[in-house]
């Protein structure tokens, strides 16, 4: 399966970027995991607004749902241009009432996941795992039954991290902010505490995500790195990570 980066900005998307949005893909089938600020704008660049196949989402911050409602708009539109336009289904979390049925529109529909079970979306079965965050957010771990990626969604550190994220082959971690910071506070997480899930639950590569707009990023990448010996990236938009 493929993990392209679309949108890797917590909070909002700054100047000409977008906020946390991501395409996992496997035979041409597309799962949009979180649509934040900007998100949409971005994702035309890799994929067709028609090509998506389903979106699921970790919480209703808006900067993971907030082109939710533009998505909504787009499909709308191709709608009167082409008939190939079928229903999107938005899998999220049903712990927030009004913003789960506000999923649900013309070509959209809202569909509860239940966190405790493993879900099947095409090619991938996806597990959950409630995070520690200001509002109902979960973390998920998707597999095509070949490689694994654990995407931390927005989360302070916990140690059921370590467990959830056991021999990934990729963590999508969020580092929202630096060594030494009380992310904790904020319902986040540091580039260091990054490094302690991925080195305790062994994981092979590590990509941070949902980054600050403050500091320097590449400080992120050193923090993680005196933790963790693997291999460990910035987000960027359009950074495509592959397993077979
Ligand atoms: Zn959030």
């Amino acid at each position: 399966m493929e993990l392209k980066i679309i949108g890797y900005w917590g909070g909002d998307p700054g100047v000409d970027g977008a906020s946390s949005t991501y395409v996992i893909s496997k035979n041409d089938f597309h799962l949009v995991v979180d649509i934040g600020s900007g998100g949409l704008c971005k994702l035309q660049k890799y994929v067709n607004v028609t090509d998506i196949d389903a979106v699921i989402l970790s919480h209703y911050h808006a900067d993971h749902v907030a082109d939710v409602g533009v998505l909504q708009q787009a499909l709308l539109v191709q709608s009167f241009l082409t008939e190939s336009v079928t229903t999107v289904p938005i899998y999220a979390h049903k712990e927030n009432d009004v913003a789960f049925h506000q999923l649900t529109d013309d070509f959209t529909e809202s569909v509860a996941y239940v966190p405790e079970n493993t879900l099947k979306i095409g090619p991938f079965f996806i597990r959950f795992l409630r995070t520690k965050h200001s509002v109902p957010c979960f973390g998920m771990r998707i597999t095509d039954g070949n490689s694994t990626i654990v995407y931390t969604a927005d989360s302070a550190y916990q140690d059921e991290w370590i467990k959830f994220s056991k021999d990934a082959d990729l963590l999508l971690a969020e580092s929202n902010f630096y060594k030494g910071q009380d992310a904790a506070k904020a319902g986040h997480m540091t580039s260091e505490e990054v490094g302690i899930i991925a080195k305790n639950a062994d994981v092979k590569e590590v990509i941070l995500t949902h980054l600050p707009h403050f500091g320097e990023h590449a400080q992120l990448v050193k923090e993680t790195k005196e933790v963790f010996t693997g291999p460990v990236t910035l987000a960027k938009e359009g950074l495509t990570w592959s397993k077979l």
